[in-house]
């Protein structure tokens, strides 16, 4: 049977929101992919981890979120978990129970921007195929070098920001695929929604409905009972 191609899309998801799956869209039709996992934190070592709703909370906004798409799939694998959340032990157990499959590990540009202080950098951008997407204040030529393991061309990554060119991919010493793909914008952030619903403000473009919903519904930014006190691990 084909490798199917699929794509892994980690994040806080505290809560999802119409720019996950923009991103989500855009990279199952440019790099065609059959499947996208969604996959939410347990334990996020790189956030301010008080205050964000519970593993429970935060999965079923998603599956919520994703209801509509079979390409979709939220995946628990990190929420199972006790203890920290790595990415690259989260890319090892995929790896083995995806291995006829080929993994795309989905990550915006100021995500990317911070993946030098992630555990074992340099063996986790070698794991499996990385897509690495525009998001707009975190231009692709600010990335920091890397070490001589990646050889970055930092020409097309301009040529990226100055939209002269959509992709860019290259293949890692561990034959992997690097794409860096520059998509329509979308300014959407969690940080942004869970202050306007704070705030008692609309979140209509930025949320699917029954997300919102379901935040009302459970008084998700409302009510510290639904928060988890997590403490620090970092990635
Ligand atoms: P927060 O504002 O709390 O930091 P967030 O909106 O960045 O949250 P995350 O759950 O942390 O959401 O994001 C998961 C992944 O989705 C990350 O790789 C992030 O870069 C990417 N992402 C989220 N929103 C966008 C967006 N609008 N454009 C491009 N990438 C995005």
């Amino acid at each position: 049977m084909k490798p199917r191609r699929i794509g892994l899309l980690g994040g806080t998801f505290n809560p999802v929101h119409l720019g996950h799956l923009h991103i989500a869209g855009e990279v199952l039709k440019g790099l065609q992919l059959d499947l996208i996992l969604f996959i939410p934190s347990g334990i996020p070592p790189h956030k301010e981890n008080r205050g964000i709703p519970s593993p429970r909370h935060r999965m079923a906004m998603l599956r919520l979120a994703v209801s509509g798409t079979s390409q979709f799939k939220p995946c628990d694998v990190e929420i199972k978990k006790t203890g920290p959340s790595y990415t690259i032990d989260t890319l090892e157990a995929l790896k083995v129970e995806y291995s006829d499959d080929d993994l795309f590990f989905i990550i915006g540009m100021d995500a990317f921007a911070q993946i030098q202080s992630w555990k074992e950098p340099e063996r986790l951008l070698t794991l499996c195929n990385f897509a690495i997407l525009s998001r707009p204040g975190h231009p692709f030529e600010a990335l920091p070098k890397f070490g001589p393991f990646l050889r970055i061309n930092r020409a097309a990554l301009r040529e990226l920001d100055r939209e002269s060119r959509s992709s860019y991919r290259f293949e890692t010493p561990s034959k992997t695929r690097m794409h860096f793909l520059s998509i329509p914008p979308t300014e959407v952030s969690a940080t942004e929604i869970r202050a306007l619903i704070k705030a008692g403000k609309e979140t209509k473009k930025r949320l699917p409905q029954s997300v919102m919903s379901y935040i009302i519904e459970n008084k998700i930014y409302n009510e510290d009972n639904n928060f988890e006190g997590f403490k620090g691990a970092s990635e």
